[in-house]
């Protein structure tokens, strides 16, 4: 419940900000690269693990005139979604007016907070939980404030995600990873 609290009742300031990550109704059509062959397996490396098995193509990255705090990433649903960076499970929940099935993984280093949003119900991780770079995490959707299938992808530096940490730019090392997938 404390959790639920938080998220309802998060800072004036922050909230809006929320919404607007998540939202996925400005989602343009795909703009560059990234295109990986169908079910291609992700290559666990030292560094990081595409977050999406399978075709992808990119869409709204950080700002993106909307205050936007992350990268979308667009897939068909029920395509895999797998951690990109090894570490535990800090939050699983559903947001309605956001974020909808989403999971905050905190870094096996403690340096990042990892955030896949907008996926399936069918979540492949419970709180507490240790995933594995590669790991899955459950599948792409389009729930909460979302109008097309796609992965919304957030990093925050530590103390992480919306416990003081700043949001910072996924989309170098998510092009890394795919171009290492
Ligand atoms: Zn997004």
């Amino acid at each position: 419940m404390a959790r639920f609290f938080r998220l309802r009742f998060a800072p004036l300031a922050a909230l809006p900000l929320l919404v607007a990550a998540a939202t996925g109704s400005s989602i343009a059509a795909a703009s560059s690269g990234g295109i990986s062959p169908d079910g291609s397996e992700a290559r666990s490396s030292a560094e990081g693990v595409f977050p999406i098995r399978g075709r992808h193509t990119y869409g709204d990255g950080l700002g993106a005139g909307r205050g936007h705090q992350g990268q979308d990433v667009l897939a068909k649903c029920g395509k895999p979604v797998v951690a990109a960076r090894s570490g535990r499970v800090r939050v699983k929940d559903y947001q309605a007016s956001g974020a909808g099935n989403y999971v905050v993984v905190k870094g096996k280093d403690r340096k990042h907070d990892y955030v896949y949003m907008h996926m399936l119900r069918r979540l492949a991780v419970s709180e507490g939980e240790r995933v594995g770079a590669g790991e899955l995490i459950g599948y792409v959707g389009s729930t909460g404030r979302s109008s097309a299938c796609h992965l919304h992808f957030e990093m925050w530096s530590a103390p992480g995600w919306y416990r003081g940490g700043d949001v910072e730019n996924p989309t170098p090392p998510l092009k890394r990873w795919d171009r290492g997938s």
